[in-house]
């Protein structure tokens, strides 16, 4: 098997290539690996490849493992992502270990996460997420929500709203997804049209990336096709 040297160098090649198909520069799409259930161990081999940003599920296996990795790299400078559900209880660990937010779906939540923002820290940059193929299973607002979350957020001086974020439904063929994504992109602008600071359409894991960036995806949440897969929980 590939080292996850080897395969992140593969896939930021394979996100050259398609974002040049698309006419999009290479980096106007960044990617996220997804380390959830991995040891430190291999967030340390990523980031020696070069690799900076890290999108983590769970809140105390994510915490315990940006201790460790601090210890193996002092002052390194990892961009942490948080993309799992949120609990309200969380919240607190949320807003002080990490830079990013990817799964904000309620008000509570965003002013859970405002309020508990260290002073001293920059805002916490968020990104709503919405439940595009409206799933029972799935975290998310409605696609019809997301102006009023916006509005909400955008009133949090903490809080930096950065755009939208989705996991649609799974299928056997990812080429059926691209309805999803489409829906994604459209909502994405109508945001873009209403906040200037907007930038951020984060779609597509290991299965699906090419047709989430095909649709404008500017981050790829990516797992499996770099550390490898995953034992169940
Ligand atoms: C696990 C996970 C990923 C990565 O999935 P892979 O299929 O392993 O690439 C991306 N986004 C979210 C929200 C996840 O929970």
């Amino acid at each position: 098997m590939n080292s996850i040297a080897e395969r992140i160098k593969e896939v930021r090649s394979e996100i050259t290539e398609v974002a040049t198909t698309q006419q999009r520069p290479p980096e106007s799409v960044q990617l996220i690996a997804v380390s959830k259930t991995k040891p430190a161990a291999d967030i340390v081999a990523a980031y020696t490849a070069g690799q900076r940003h890290f999108g983590e599920n769970y809140v105390q296996e994510a915490i315990a493992k940006i201790v460790q990795v601090s210890e193996a790299l002092p002052n390194n400078d990892i961009c942490w992502h948080f993309i799992g559900p949120i609990q309200s209880n969380k919240t607190r660990d949320i807003a002080t270990h990490f830079a990013w937010v990817h799964s904000v779906d309620r008000v509570k939540t965003a002013t859970r996460l405002a309020k508990q923002r260290p002073d001293d820290m920059a805002p916490l940059n968020v990104l709503i997420q919405v439940n595009i193929d409206d799933e029972q299973s799935k975290a998310g607002v409605q696609p019809h929500q997301v102006m009023e979350l916006a509005a909400l957020i955008h009133e949090l001086p903490q809080l930096t709203l950065r755009g939208l974020m989705t996991i649609p439904a799974a299928h056997a063929q990812a080429a059926d997804s691209a309805p999803s994504f489409a829906a994604m992109q459209r909502l994405f602008s109508e945001l873009q049209a209403q906040y200037k600071q907007i930038d951020t359409l984060s779609m597509g894991m290991s299965n699906d990336w090419p047709i989430a960036v095909a649709h404008g995806a500017t981050m790829v949440r990516i797992g499996t096709a770099i550390f490898g897969s995953r034992k169940a929980l």
